[in-house]
């Protein structure tokens, strides 16, 4: 027996004609695992890709105490208990030119914001609430109601010197491209990046800048594919649109298979259709065809094509365009994170008020596209309109997936629902 199908007759109520989102989900994840395979890049070249190593910080950062205000430098203990202080000003310390000069008690610095503080200075008082005095402005008054170390950044509060900065894993932002460059990390390793081959079949499908013939439609999934998969990150082999024909299609999924890690794939898998992608699949790997209990995205293969040396994952999307991103986002996004060697997270999920009644059947999950809505401060979710498999302006228009889970039936109008924000804010 082959090895995927020695792997799912090993869990537990696996029906490949009845699967919950979940079930599919979870024995996806537990198949793919992270590729080998790292190389050394420029810390700006590693937006949305993954950490191969723990990182160190090799200094502290803040590399010395310095100014959270623009203000005065003082020392706590020469301040009066009750009542205004008059102080000295005996200089100033900018960012980056520190104050060079001795201090007496009474002495107080002019600061400024991110200026390393003097030593044996110890309080900083905002320049609001301060009065300039004396000729040409030579003293200061403190109010009282001060605290020792206030407005005061320590060295090493925001990353400490020998401690791991960063984790193996971690999926690379904005934010972790700055935190690299604040330890002055010129270079990272990474995970390789993953390399997905695409490409769309169907005989109605039409490659951009041809006219269309009476019944045939533009092909947008591999639009949709690629762009889904560069904001992950990925490296997208395009192999075009491939007609409904078993000889082209084997020459173009063996073309794929050897040149990539994943393949991706859309059309073909719906019960019309499967029966010949089916033997020529089982031909050229181990697929297995599913039927989802979900909305959009009902069928989906799933399997390895080729059986030796490099064999790729398969995944078999529908050929309707919204469920092609429903069920990217669900199965084929998670699994690609793993392969990145990445932690998979699921889309972060809220329960708002749904404005209006949703129409739902019990026994599949439904992923409808919807938007989120704020009116002073509350948020709620409302449906894009038609919710057609087809109609790829219903995602267009949405900014989240109304998730409805497998057990409910239909929503009334003010029920809580869950949504998946599809918006990347980090
Ligand atoms: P299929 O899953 O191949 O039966 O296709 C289901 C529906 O999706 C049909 O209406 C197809 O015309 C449409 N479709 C399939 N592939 C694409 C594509 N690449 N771009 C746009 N529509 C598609
Ligand atoms: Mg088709």
């Amino acid at each position: 027996m082959s090895t995927l199908a020695q792997a799912f007759s090993c869990i537990s109520d696996y029906d490949p004609n009845a699967l919950t989102v979940c079930r599919a989900q979870e024995i996806i994840l537990g198949l793919v695992a992270p590729l080998s395979g790292h190389e050394r890049v420029f810390i700006k070249r590693g937006l949305n890709r993954v950490l191969a190593e723990d990182v160190i910080a090799p200094l502290n950062v803040p590399a010395h105490d310095n100014s959270a205000m623009d203000g005065f430098a003082v020392r706590h203990a020469d301040l009066a208990p009750s009542g205004e202080t008059r102080l000295n000003i005996v200089g100033t310390a900018f960012a980056g030119r520190a104050f060079e000069g001795s201090l007496k008690p009474g002495d107080a610095v002019r600061i400024m914001t991110g200026a390393r503080v003097p030593a044996g200075l110890d309080c900083i008082v905002i320049q609001e609430d301060t009065r300039v005095e004396g000729p040409a402005g030579t003293a200061v008054v403190i109010p009282p109601g001060q605290r020792a170390g206030q407005n005061f950044r320590h060295a090493g509060e925001d990353l400490r010197a020998g401690q791991p900065a960063l984790r193996a894993g971690k999926l690379l932002r904005p934010a972790e491209i700055g935190l690299l460059a604040s330890l002055g990390q010129v270079e990272i390793l990474l995970h390789r990046r993953l390399r997905a081959a695409i490409f769309s079949t169907g005989d109605e499908l039409v490659s951009l800048g041809n006219p269309l013939q009476p019944g045939q439609v533009y092909d947008s999934n591999r639009y949709t594919i690629t762009t889904m998969l560069e904001r992950l990150g990925c490296e997208v082999i395009d192999m075009g649109v491939v007609k409904d024909d078993p000889a082209t299609l084997e020459k173009t999924l063996q073309a794929a298979a050897s040149c990539s890690d994943v393949i991706i794939t859309s059309g073909g898998v719906s019960v019309g259709e499967a029966d010949f992608i089916r033997s020529l699949m089982s031909r050229l790997g181990e697929v297995a065809f599913w039927k989802i209990a979900m909305k959009p995205g009902r069928p989906m293969a799933f399997g390895k094509i080729g059986n030796t040396g490099n064999s790729p994952w398969l995944f078999g999307l529908p050929g309707n365009p919204v469920a092609v991103m429903v069920t990217f986002y669900q199965f084929v996004r998670p699994a690609l994170l793993k392969m990145m060697g990445a932690q998979p997270a699921a889309l972060p999920t809220f329960r708002v008020p749904c404005l209006k009644p949703l129409k739902k059947a019990p026994g599949r999950t439904e992923f409808q596209r919807g938007l989120l809505l704020q009116d002073q401060g509350i948020w709620s979710v409302q449906p894009t309109g038609a919710q057609g498999s087809g109609i790829l302006s219903s995602m267009a228009d949405a900014n989240c997936l109304i998730v409805l889970e497998h057990e409910r039936g239909n929503v009334a109008a003010g029920e809580i629902v869950c949504v998946q924000a599809m918006e990347g804010l980090v």
